[in-house]
């Protein structure tokens, strides 16, 4: 298989026949950004032996790649519209590797409704590489940005956090914990939370999701916006397959806020709707929790202890380098 069986056999299966793509059959694609819209876009690559295992299944390394993109449009309230697919092959790719890949793009852009409007395939002296970039759409000036926070802002937090750390541990072989299979479907598999744009848009003042795991993200938002945050790390929330392995001393709360991969959201919201939000989020069967507000103050977030000390820790979250 040459690389036009593989885009003419597979991959323009991928832009369901969508005119922006001309049947990956010209040199570029084209859009028409509907009136009164603004495009988001975002990119996010994906290396073998650093983001996933080397041999790591193709379905897994496609839902990985498509909706850690996804992810970023939801932090910024934006619907997905389309995206780019670039891989580069360190060797040539097998039909079963294809055909499973492929299968796996086609079911979530079913999910979360967006095409493929294109990409590039290469080969490369190094590890497989897939790179997309995702274009989203919010109504114009609607875009939710990490600056918007205002002080006493309720800080919510769309979900648990940590699941998906704990998933990574039992990949790793370092947690052996039997019928947790959430952990793993939050690390492997984890819902970007596209379905809420609309009410990030009527509602929150700044976004951002966790995926660099909620200490790093929170002091993001916190110097995007230039406010202070104080959580007390006993009123959070854990998933309750987390706060049984908390108990039994398997794992500590401050791992699960420093570990990355998790795709819920952190929103600031003002506290006159606080409560509606938190309803909104729990009608559509997600467990928001409320962790604190952001204040006027050095623009930094503080940890706080069961006696109320600041924790001490670094940046907290992954660093690439
Ligand atoms: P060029 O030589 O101009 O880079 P390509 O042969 O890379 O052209 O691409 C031809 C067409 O196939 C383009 O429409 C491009 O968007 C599409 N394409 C190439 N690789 C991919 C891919 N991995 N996924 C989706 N579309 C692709
Ligand atoms: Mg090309």
């Amino acid at each position: 298989m040459n690389e036009f069986d593989l885009i003419a056999t597979y991959f323009r299966s991928l832009t369901q026949g969508r005119p922006e793509a001309a049947g990956l059959e010209d040199d570029a694609a084209v859009f028409r950004i509907p009136a009164g819209h603004e495009l988001v876009v975002t990119s996010d690559t994906l290396n073998a032996g650093t983001h996933f295992p080397h041999g790591e299944a193709p379905a897994l390394i496609a839902h990985k790649a498509l909706r850690a993109n996804l992810s970023d449009l939801a932090a910024m309230g934006a619907t997905p519209y389309a995206y780019q697919l670039c891989i580069a092959f360190p060797q040539k790719p097998d039909e079963n590797w294809a055909q499973d890949f492929t299968a796996a793009l086609l079911a979530d852009q079913d999910e979360f409704g967006l095409f493929c409007s294109g990409g590039d395939t290469s080969v490369t002296q190094g590890p497989l590489s897939i790179s997309i970039t995702a274009f989203g759409l919010t109504p114009e000036g609607k875009a939710v940005r990490r600056c918007g926070a205002r002080p006493n802002d309720a800080i919510v937090l769309t979900g648990p956090v940590g699941d998906a750390f704990l998933g990574l541990q039992m990949v790793k072989g370092a947690l052996d914990d039997a019928g947790s299979e959430s952990f793993l479907a939050a690390y492997r598999k984890p819902v970007p939370r596209t379905a809420l744009a609309g009410l990030l848009q009527a509602h929150a003042h700044a976004a951002i999701d966790i995926s660099d795991g909620l200490a790093a993200d929170l002091a993001h938002l916190c110097h995007a916006s230039n406010l202070s945050a104080h959580v007390r790390l006993n009123e959070i929330r854990f998933s309750e397959a987390a706060e049984k392995l908390i108990k039994r001393k398997k794992v500590a709360p401050m791992n699960l806020i420093t570990g990355g991969d998790d795709y819920e959201l952190l929103l600031a919201i003002a506290p006159e709707n606080e409560k509606i939000v938190l309803e909104a989020l729990s009608a559509i069967g997600l467990r928001p929790q409320s962790i604190g507000r952001f204040t006027q103050g050095a623009a930094e977030a503080v940890f706080l202890d069961d006696q109320g000390m600041a924790i001490p820790f670094g940046q907290g979250g992954y660093r690439h380098f």
